[in-house]
């Protein structure tokens, strides 16, 4: 194949610089990939064969610029490796993964280009640089340093042992994870086990055992969290018990797939690199690059809000237990009764029924009337479909971006049904970036996984669902406003305990009065949700609090209380077990009926993820998000004017400013914790 060939190496004519999708064949992309790759390095290396002293004209400008088809490529591949992968991306995928990390790598300890970049570091205060000029030498700098890029050769050799290894290991969490969550799916051979499942969940339950040829049989799948969306209504308490005792059983069995060596060495490893790096522990390491600054910030917060979350959760335990001991037999309260029992207190104490709610939440009128009606409001763009533009997948729906007075701003593309391609949860994803060094315009991907109804009739969403479209639509925003010089500021390219904030706010206008009395109209009636309804959907806000802010931080401080060992410290460490018992004990979140959202043995996001010393970042961006939620309604709400301050402040500038500085920017002063502690019902 020539590369004439090849729709990937040849300029897309589509709109926007969208990837010509209907001509892209998977066979494709790997040759893209090779072209891209050795591209990328040619245009490093004419960067470092410059002879002349490095400025920021030779240096910095062609290494934003290098890269574009790596990146037009690797945008193209991972939208589709992640919402259509069928068997032949997901081939390439694995073979071009390792192959990323080493190219990726490769750039990032050059030494040459590191020397030059140094050097205008050093020279920084000498420069005559615009502000974002000035940040982007700063953030390269920093970024290539953390890398190890400024070590001598024998540290580099080891650091790159480590890394070696610690790939290993986290693929190996990962793979052991995955095959104990299989072997421990429950097997239900008497219906009657099921008792309370609506019967889609029945017929799930029934495929899933069909897929595995089981017959007769029905399988209920874990998911990755300790907990399952079917506690809340199965009737049978055993069957509740197999559940739980089978979830928090994952990676320590003892078996082949016991996941404690495991991350015990992922830590001893990751704290070993951080020695080496210059830091006392990884999680020292990670957060010296985040907002949080150090990891006592962080321990200060999760310190803070623990107390105050137990004891709003011993509290509603007493509530579950006074409910169990109406019933005939009753028993204390265990971690699998929670969820059952809070939904029964939940129905009594609100009078809702979650699924009741559906028909006001019509799909394409959550959409056109909600999530666009509220964003042309704040900021006064507009969203035209544009079905003559192809995308990626037949599913995924093309809406072209104006600003008020028509000005094309860039693409937004909706992907919202579940399918076999797809994996789970919801997510954003950048297909182009903004930048005007590139003269590029933002193309964002929101991908949700609504079960697609039967045939003729409409969506109708649940309220997590509406909340999820909003929540994604927020980083869409996101995306979609930057207005910085430079790619590799833009958009959603901000700190991992920062990226959250702006989605999280977004979510704000799903309850305001002018937004939903808009979109929550019923399917049959046109009817507005009923006022009675609307206030005690606003009143259970904080229901059950207690026990989801507790979970959640244990789980966090479990992640940190493990990177926060020094390397000497790590390397003593025997037991997994005892460790994790002591950690949740240390900050008082010890109670067995609510155990953490993770254990350490299945935490995937800080033991094969990217979210290692940093599970903390959502309850940290949550400040940011509350405290902004509270600026809004000081000053009035849905308007141009709010919309417009948010928008040139913090949205537009992505990463090409301290986004703490951003934000004082935008609020006047630091956020304050208040707001946060007020929603979870923490103020004591
Ligand atoms: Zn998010």
């Amino acid at each position: 194949m020539t590369d004439a060939a090849n729709p990937l190496l040849t300029a897309s004519a589509l709109p926007y610089g969208l990837p010509p999708y209907p001509d892209i064949r998977p066979e494709h992309y790997l040759p893209a990939f090779e072209a891209a790759f050795a591209a990328h390095r040619q245009e490093i290396n004419a960067i470092t064969r410059v002879r002349s002293m490095a400025t920021f004209e030779n240096t910095m400008v062609p290494l934003e610029e290098s890269g574009a088809l790596l990146d037009y490529v690797g945008r193209a591949f991972s939208t589709v490796s992640s919402a259509d992968a069928t068997d032949a991306i997901q081939e390439i995928d694995e073979e071009l993964a390792p192959r990323m990390a080493a190219h990726g790598d490769a750039i990032t300890l050059d030494a040459a280009l590191y020397a030059r970049i140094r050097m205008l570091h050093e020279r920084l205060d000498d420069l005559a640089l615009t502000p974002e000029q000035r940040y982007l030498v700063e953030r390269r700098y920093t970024v290539m340093s953390r890398a190890g890029a400024g070590l001598d050769d024998e540290a580099k050799k080891q650091l790159s042992e480590i890394n070696t290894r610690l790939s290993r290991l986290t693929t190996r969490f990962e793979k052991n994870l995955l095959a104990d969550t299989n072997e421990l799916a429950i097997v239900i051979t008497d219906p009657a086990d099921l008792d309370g499942l609506g019967d889609g969940e029945v017929s799930a339950a029934a495929r899933a055992a069909a897929e595995r040829g089981l017959t007769g049989a029905w399988l209920i799948a874990l998911p990755l969290f300790t907990g399952h969306p079917w506690l809340a209504s199965l009737r049978s308490r055993d069957t509740r018990a197999r559940i739980m005792t089978a979830s928090r059983s994952r990676g320590n069995r003892g078996n082949e797939h016991d996941n404690r060596d495991t991350l015990r060495e992922i830590v001893r490893l990751r704290a070993a690199r951080a020695r080496i790096l210059g830091y006392d522990s990884h999680a020292a390491y990670v957060t010296a690059d985040q907002t949080a600054g150090s990891p006592d910030a962080v321990s200060e917060l999760l310190r803070r809000l623990a107390p105050a979350a137990a004891a709003n959760a011993t509290r509603e335990k007493a509530a579950l237990q006074a409910q169990i001991d109406t019933t005939d037999s009753p028993f204390p309260l265990d971690a699998h009764d929670w969820s059952y029992f809070t939904e029964k207190v939940r129905a009594s104490r609100y009078d809702i029924d979650q699924s009741a709610l559906r028909p006001w939440f019509e799909a394409e009128r959550v959409l056109q009337d909600g999530v666009f009606f509220a964003a042309e409001r704040l900021y006064g763009v507009t969203f035209t479909e544009r079905p003559e533009i192809p995308s990626y997948h037949p599913g995924a729906r093309v809406f072209e971006v104006r600003e008020a007075d028509g000005t094309p701003l860039g693409l937004y593309i909706l992907d919202l049904y579940t399918r076999d391609t797809k994996r789970g949860g919801a997510w954003m994803n950048s297909l182009v970036t903004q930048s005007e060094l590139r003269g590029t315009k933002p193309v964002v991907v929101n991908n949700l996984n609504v079960a697609q109804p039967a045939p003729g009739t409409p969506t109708l969403l649940t309220l997590d669902e509406v909340t999820t479209l909003f929540h994604e639509f927020g980083h869409a925003l996101h995306g979609l406003f930057a207005t910085v010089t430079y790619p590799t500021f833009a958009g959603t390219a901000v700190r991992r305990d920062f990226v959250e904030f702006p989605s999280q706010v977004n979510e704000m206008w799903i309850l305001w009065p002018e937004v939903l009395d808009n979109y929550a109209r019923h399917i049959d009636t046109g009817e507005p949700l009923p006022g009675e309804i609307v206030a005690r959907l606003r009143e259970s806000e904080a229901f059950n609090q207690g026990f989801a802010t507790s979970e959640y931080l244990a789980a966090s401080w479990l992640d940190f209380a493990w990177h926060s060992l020094d390397a000497d410290t790590a390397a003593g460490v025997t037991d997994a077990a005892a460790f994790e018992s002591a950690a949740l004990s240390d900050i008082g979140l010890d109670d067995p009926a609510i155990p953490p959202r993770y254990a350490s043995t299945y935490f995937a996001h800080v033991f094969s993820g990217g979210y290692s010393a940093g599970y903390y970042s959502y309850i940290w961006s949550e400040v940011l998000d509350a405290d902004t939620v509270e600026w809004f309604r000081e000053n009035g709400g849905l308007t141009r004017e709010n919309g417009e301050r948010f928008r040139r402040r913090l949205l537009g500038v992505g990463g090409s400013t301290d986004p703490l500085a951003a934000y004082r920017g935008f609020r006047g002063r630091d956020a304050d914790i208040q707001p946060l502690l007020e929603r979870r019902g923490l103020t004591g």
